[in-house]
């Protein structure tokens, strides 16, 4: 198991426990709306497997 110092990936400050991976709770958001964004940036809707083509 690897046993090096991991690093907030928003900062690259050394990360707390209480917030991994990030080191902090505003780390931890940024990422979440980065994410978010990422997601509303797509450029269109995925296809639904489960969708009847008949319906
Ligand atoms: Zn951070």
């Amino acid at each position: 198991m690897m046993t090096a110092l991991k690093k907030c990936p928003i900062c690259r400050k050394p990360r707390v426990e209480e917030h991994a991976p990030f080191c902090s709770a505003r780390c931890r958001d940024r990422d979440l709306l980065q994410w978010l964004e990422d997601g509303y940036a797509l450029p269109g809707p995925p296809a639904d497997p489960d969708r009847d083509p008949e319906a």
